[in-house]
């Protein structure tokens, strides 16, 4: 089984002590992909270490709403966009070639779960990102939480040219809904199999097969059952065989149609 893990971790520091074990590890399970996602400068720097590291392996990169505790104003927004595009273009991003390792701008988006005292640097920042994968050519990988109209109203006012992913997307039926209209692609993390997703079914049953990914979000969200353990890439056969129950399709099957998906919007031949 191929498995494509779209977004993990493995940057985090929760990975230090046994990063390259449990990367070898994952790459001789069933995994055959798997993305790093950044979420700050730092993090950005790392998820591009790694990808470079192992030919399976791909980073997105960017500053997440959850990021912004530097950031104050107009001046602060300019020069972290700036700090973000020199990581781009000293990795020797080059868009056309295959061996490329930058395959997204991400996890960049809202939350106002976490932060709601600063909603217009939040949107700021997004929209920024957005203006920075268009010039690059690449997608985008959305954060949202308790966001869910603003995300979609910059999204539709900032139209991105290569379109993106809804990561870990909150199972909020308008919002799968919305995402979808827009030709977004649908992530779906380890929260579908907890025990109160009461809709978990339904969100599974609205994704078509063609806009659908798996992702562990590791090292958080480990999914049933092994819930509140260090989550790692291995684990997305538990969202796999979720989903292949709901669709009344075999695990293989899932499987290989989002690995087909996640290179697809990754650009990854
Ligand atoms: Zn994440």
């Amino acid at each position: 089984m191929n498995l494509f893990d779209s977004h993990a971790h493995y940057n985090d520091e929760k990975f230090d002590k046994d990063r390259e074990k449990i990367i070898d590890e994952t790459l001789n399970n069933n995994v055959s992909n798997f993305i790093v996602a950044g979420y700050n400068i730092e993090s950005s720097i790392k998820a591009i270490e790694i990808a470079k590291k192992y030919k399976e392996v791909y980073a997105i990169i960017g500053i997440s709403p959850n990021d912004l505790e530097d950031i104050n104003m107009q001046e602060d927004i300019k020069n972290k966009i700036l700090e973000l595009e020199k990581i781009i273009y000293n990795s020797n991003f080059n868009n056309t070639n295959s061996e490329n390792k930058i395959v997204a701008i991400g996890e960049i988006g809202l939350d106002y779960y976490w932060n709601k005292e600063n909603k217009k640097i939040q949107k700021e920042i997004f929209i920024n990102q957005i203006k920075l994968a268009n010039k690059l050519n690449l997608p985008i990988v959305i954060h949202t939480r308790e966001a869910v109209s603003d995300t979609l109203e910059i999204l539709k006012e900032n139209e991105v040219n290569k379109k993106g992913i809804f990561h870990c997307c909150p199972l909020n039926r308008e919002l799968v809904k919305q995402a979808l209209k827009l030709n977004y692609y649908i992530s779906l993390s380890g929260v579908i199999t907890f025990k109160n997703s009461k809709n978990a079914d339904e969100i599974i049953q609205i994704v078509p097969e063609e806009k659908l990914l798996i992702e562990t979000d590791s090292p958080y969200l480990a999914p049933e059952p092994v819930r509140g353990t260090r989550n790692n890439c291995m684990n997305v056969k538990y969202i796999a065989k979720k989903i292949a129950e709901v669709k009344n399709k075999t695990i293989e099957e899932i499987a290989e149609i989002t690995n087909n998906n996640a290179k697809k919007i990754f650009n990854i031949k």
